[in-house]
């Protein structure tokens, strides 16, 4: 119901806008509003904190530091690797995105640069060590099923289908 204030164990649907320390637009939930499950780390840690009491309707906007969002920028994920590694792809740019294989699982990497037989990539998230901005307007709360608290995850409309 209306008055029902987010907490943990929630299924909330909002709609947002991510914006930059500079105002630019990142991303926007488009159409469909972004469904998660609070509590469950669903989401970045400085914005589950930002929706935990709010109800239906709300309408805020939170900054959330690099921190609390998708960590610091750590300058030791830059590498330079042989472009050979680069095997099929023709013509390597910067800002080109490749998912790579590492011990923590798969992550993207982006291109820096391209120096002679070298390629200089950066494995941090591409929004690390940036505070985001999010205007937030939650469209609807209601309890998890026990199937989604086991799982971690939302099913259904904006959630898993399995
Ligand atoms: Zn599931």
């Amino acid at each position: 119901n209306s008055m029902t204030a987010i907490a943990n164990n929630h299924v909330v649907s909002f709609h947002y806008t991510l914006a930059n320390a500079v105002g630019e637009v990142l991303d926007k939930s488009q159409g469909e509003p972004l469904v998660y499950l609070q509590g469950a780390g669903n989401i970045i840690p400085g914005l589950e904190n930002a929706l935990l009491g709010k109800t239906v309707g709300d309408k805020f906007t939170v900054t959330v530091p690099a921190a609390e969002g998708y960590g610091e920028y750590n300058p030791e994920l830059v590498q330079e690797v042989p472009a050979k590694m680069f095997q099929g792809v023709d013509n390597i740019q910067a800002g080109m995105q490749f998912q790579a294989q590492t011990d923590d699982g798969v992550q993207i990497v982006t291109v820096k640069a391209v120096e002679g037989e070298n390629v200089i990539v950066d494995a941090n998230f591409p929004l690390a060590g940036q505070d985001l901005t999010f205007d937030v307007e939650i469209v609807d709360i209601r309890d998890a099923s026990q199937e989604e608290l086991d799982h971690g995850h939302v099913h259904g409309a904006g959630g898993h289908h399995h």
